[in-house]
């Protein structure tokens, strides 16, 4: 016989998921609907509406597609790009070399334009891009980059993308409910997210939305969408008016969806982004105190996600065991190029509060000196 499921009560501290608040659990454990229920549809305009406040956009065509913050990013790309288009896209971490692998799977020309882990894309070299490949179609960027810790500014690329012609596109995956992410404001005309990370639900949806441009672009297409379940003039038909079958939407993680989002906005878009910059800058300080250094300057910091280089002589793989068995606390290990080399700390969404701030600073404090560390 199987035990019964019981996992343990975490503090999720890593680069998501992140904690979820109680009433979204319990949100999660009401009776299903049916997802043609006028319930349900209900429901999904709520959804709907509440997204467009959260995204701080007018657009129409603002949805929850099934699956992760990656399906997001697919679907921007699937139905934004056809066979032979050029897009650019700033690489400076992770997050952007997988929007790399994904475009050049939807067949396009992919212009890279990269800088070192840890700094942000500057506008001088979109610049320059745009500048030596005429008829680029998109520029994309990664706002919050959550393998290192980067806030890149939007404004300025924004506008040479528009007067260049091309559509810009934005990863708001960890960025969105934490700092402002504004689409309308920066002009932005495709940007997806994910659930899981400062909107604070489970894995499984990833919020989309797209400028009545970028809408233009995609029913003007030539070819048809190499996907067929993240086609978006299809899944339009089953978010939009008509309301007809697509693929079953997940229904209990709408609701989460929904309760997440009241529960954002009951606390207001602006107190949410002072608590994550407030707790952020404490957490950092805390770190800077013990001796770590930071990999991100000041100016590009992201709140919401600390990347701390590892001291030397410190073990990353028993620290961080020690963090979750002793204090049941989870933060995250360097990715790619950070291997090995920083930890990331996440304070997103319900998780982002004073009592993790101090309880983990005591937690790292104890386990580094255990370790050998000495404040240098
Ligand atoms: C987490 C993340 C993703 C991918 O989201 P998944 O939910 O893991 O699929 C994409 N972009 C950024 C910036 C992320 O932080």
């Amino acid at each position: 016989m199987y035990s019964e499921l019981n996992p343990p009560q975490r503090i999720l501290m890593g680069p998501g998921p992140s904690d979820v608040a109680p009433q979204v659990l319990k949100a999660m454990a009401t009776p299903l609907l049916g997802h043609l229920d006028p319930q349900f549809l209900t429901i999904m305009n709520d959804v709907m509406e509440m997204l467009r406040e959260v995204f701080q956009t007018k657009n129409q065509m603002t949805i929850p597609m099934s699956g992760t913050g990656s399906a997001g990013m697919e679907t921007v790309f699937v139905n934004l790009v056809e066979p032979g288009d050029k897009v650019i896209i700033g690489v400076k971490g992770l997050f952007g070399q997988r929007m790399v692998d994904v475009a050049k799977r939807c067949g396009a020309e992919v212009i890279a334009v990269e800088a070192e882990w840890g700094t942000i894309i500057e506008p001088a070299q979109i610049k320059e891009a745009l500048e030596a490949n005429p008829g680029v179609k998109v520029v994309a960027l990664v706002h919050a980059e959550t393998s290192t810790g980067v806030l890149q500014p939007l404004q300025e690329i924004s506008q040479m993308t528009h007067s260049a012609g091309a559509l810009f596109v934005v990863d708001a995956v960890t960025s969105l409910g934490g700092i402002e992410v504004g689409i309308d404001k920066n002009q932005i005309d495709a940007c997806y997210s994910g659930t899981q990370k400062c909107l604070s639900a489970p894995p499984g949806l990833a919020p989309v939305t797209f400028s009545p441009r970028a809408g233009e672009v995609i029913a003007n297409r030539k070819t048809p969408v190499q996907s067929w379940y993240l086609d978006l003039s299809m899944i339009q038909s089953y978010w939009g008016k008509e309301r007809l079958y697509h693929h079953t939407a997940p229904i209990t993680m709408n609701y989460a969806l929904r309760e997440t989002l009241r529960l954002v906005l009951a606390e207001g878009l602006e107190n949410a982004f002072t608590r994550h910059q407030t707790l952020g800058s404490e957490l950092q300080a805390g770190l800077v105190n013990m001796g770590l250094k930071l990999v991100v300057d000041a100016e590009y910091r992201l709140p919401q996600l600390t990347a701390v280089y590892i001291p030397e002589g410190v073990d990353d793989l028993s620290v961080r065991k020690q963090l979750l068995e002793k204090y049941s606390i989870e933060i995250g290990g360097g990715l790619g190029a950070f291997k090995g080399k920083v930890w990331r700390v996440g304070l997103m969404g319900y998780a982002c509060n004073r009592r993790n701030v101090t309880v983990f600073l005591a937690a790292l404090e104890q386990v580094l000196k255990e370790q050998g560390y000495r404040k240098p």
